[in-house]
């Protein structure tokens, strides 16, 4: 992809994919909540580009944990 800010190509790999999270409450600037995106900083001058925004996996049986081991 073309970085928008210094205008030089480079090429996204999968190993240089983190995943930002943007804080849609004061809660959640503190315990990392948020909405969540797929990130990637331009390898020529560091600026973030968020390429995707990704939504948290959920079970579909959530389990209560009440059976958790404490050994
Ligand atoms: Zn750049």
């Amino acid at each position: 992809m073309k970085c928008c800010y210094c205008k030089r190509r480079f090429s996204l790999k999968s190993q240089n994919r983190y995943l930002s999270a943007e804080p849609t409450s004061i809660s959640n600037a503190f315990n990392g909540g948020g909405t969540m995106y797929d990130s990637f900083d331009c390898p020529h001058c560091g600026c973030q580009h968020r390429i995707a925004q990704r939504y948290s996996k959920v079970e579909e049986n959530p389990q209560i944990d009440t059976e958790e081991d404490c050994e």
